[in-house]
């Protein structure tokens, strides 16, 4: 379970920008914290749509 840092909700899923490990709910909340030219300068994968469901599987080394 993650939260979002925008609206502070609670998720299974959403958007993470991998650089700085900050999580989304929704993409408005996205569009709080980076602006469409911060979006732009992006790479393709550096935010993307996850889901954290499973954190077992994602603490095995
Ligand atoms: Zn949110």
């Amino acid at each position: 379970m993650r939260t979002c840092i925008v609206c502070e909700k609670q998720m299974d899923d959403g958007f993470l920008h991998e650089p700085s490990g900050l999580t989304f709910c929704e993409e408005k909340c996205v569009n709080e914290k980076y602006s469409r030219e911060d979006q732009e300068d992006m790479i393709p994968d550096e935010l993307f749509w996850t889901k954290w469901h499973d954190e077992a599987e994602e603490s095995r080394c």
